[in-house]
């Protein structure tokens, strides 16, 4: 697991400068050339949660959210006419009142304003197992969307309180994948393939549920208590290797991308991995296609990682001859067919960390990451795919103001935000990451 350790001062300073927030608000007043997906990104996230519920500008606007997404109350007014400056100041202070009661973890695509405040920097899974080293911390404080604060509560002590310093901050890939939604799928599997529970000869069952990190705790739940087990975009490979092992066919959701670009580079031909539409009966296949699948894909897909285009490469080639182009599995396979590597979030930081002085890359994954590593590393030409500066909708909704409100009010002794799964969830949801930890590569079992 590599955690990044919190930023120097000297380092924070280089971020700063290049920081997307920063970024946004010099293109939105002229003073910077470039474009945003919407100028609404240079207001403070407090105005979208005051209006109709959504996703808030970014690259997730265009979705729907489901009705009874959670709300974030009003921000008090102190923190939202704060300077970047007060705010900066409040938050350190209230970490060094709170000191070792508290952790900050920070994941990689949040804003740097944020990122300077966390005590561990990662990707959700690696969050969740880094506040595993601080047992007597009485709060962790998640600045990440609400997916990763439920993993955070899973692998936490009951003793202690996750927060989630903004609630509306979701994900609209989770919310692709509803529980009710899952559950009628299930039954109609079982209608076309009878008990679900039932091995065939080989020992293995007509159907494996498979559920992306990136999923709400009551889907890993369900997987949990159906025989199921989770992945992340590092392990979806050997976590398919369990699943076939196990299971005639998987159930992947809610990202048909990772699980395509995944299944392919296994093998699989692209005939047998049907999507499933749950808006449709049996979404949207016969029951003979569903029959001869290998992978069922969920109907869901990251709206970051849809930005980037094979055109995109092509214009990145065509002006950086040489440039190494690494994207995310989350991007449509198109995408990931053209890239020279696919990789997760962990897999581009390493790459670009072993790379030699003077490498060129363009990286396909959220521009707070990708702007952050530029400035990390001066030694190397690093560029988005995609010149548009359009965040996650969702990571953009932790701002700084919430991130001083919930220390401050857990210096008052007041825990807000905190973000609980209930234990009839989290028995099976746990059952279905320790099948995760698990599994192990073909070539590592038994090792
Ligand atoms: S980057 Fe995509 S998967 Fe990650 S939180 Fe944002 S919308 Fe969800």
């Amino acid at each position: 697991m590599t955690i990044a350790p919190p930023p120097t001062r000297d380092a924070a300073a280089t971020r700063a400068a290049a920081s997307v927030d920063r970024t946004i608000r010099l293109i939105a007043t002229g003073a910077k050339s470039g474009a945003t997906c919407t100028p609404e990104l240079a207001s403070g996230p407090w105005e979208f949660d005051r209006g109709p519920a959504g996703y808030g500008p970014g690259s997730s606007m265009g979705d729907v959210i489901p009705t009874g997404s959670p709300r974030q109350g009003s921000l008090p007014a102190e923190y939202r006419e704060a300077s970047d400056a007060e705010l900066h100041d409040r938050i350190r202070a209230a970490k060094a009142t709170l000191g070792e009661r508290v952790v900050v973890l920070g994941h990689f695509y949040q804003r740097d304003e944020v990122i300077e405040h966390a005590d561990f920097v990662g990707d959700s899974f690696q969050l969740a197992n880094a506040a595993l080293t601080r047992p007597d911390a009485e709060a962790i404080v998640f600045c990440g969307v609400h997916f990763m604060a439920e993993t955070a509560d899973l692998l936490s002590t009951p003793e202690q309180a996750v927060i989630l310093p903004n609630l509306a901050a979701g994900c609209s890939m989770a919310d692709m994948a509803d529980e009710s939604s899952v559950e009628e799928c299930w039954e109609q599997l079982a209608e076309v393939f009878g008990d679900l529970g039932t091995p065939d000869a080989d020992g293995r069952v007509p159907v494996i549920p498979v559920t992306y990190m990136n999923s709400s705790a009551a889907l890993k739940g369900f997987v949990g208590r159906n025989g199921g087990i989770v992945c992340t975009s590092s392990n979806a490979r050997t976590v398919l290797e369990w699943a076939f092992e196990r299971g005639q066919r998987v159930l992947f959701f809610p990202d048909q991308h990772l699980g395509r670009n995944t299944a392919k580079a296994m093998g699989v031909p692209l005939e047998q991995m049907p999507m499933w539409n749950p808006r449709k009966a049996l979404g949207g296949s016969s029951a003979d296609e569903l029959r001869d699948a290998r992978v069922i894909l969920w109907h869901g897909f990251c709206s970051v990682h849809r930005r980037f285009t094979v055109d995109q490469i092509a214009q990145a080639r065509a002006e950086h001859p040489g440039v190494q182009v690494i994207v995310h599995p989350e991007c449509p396979m198109p995408v990931v067919d053209a890239a020279d590597a696919a990789g997760s979030t962990d897999f581009i930081v390493k790459a670009i960390q072993a790379a030699p002085a003077g490498s060129t890359f363009a990286i396909g994954t959220e521009v707070n990451l990708v702007q952050r590593l530029a400035a990390e590393h001066p030694q190397h030409t690093i560029f988005c795919l995609d010149p548009v500066v359009c965040p996650c909708s969702t990571m953009y909704r932790i701002h700084p103001g919430y991130l001083a409100w919930v220390l401050e009010e857990l210096v008052a002794g007041r825990v807000v935000n905190r973000i609980t799964v209930p234990e009839t969830v989290a028995d099976p949801a746990r059952l279905a990451l320790e099948r995760m930890l698990a599994a192990k590569p073909p070539a590592a079992a038994g090792a």
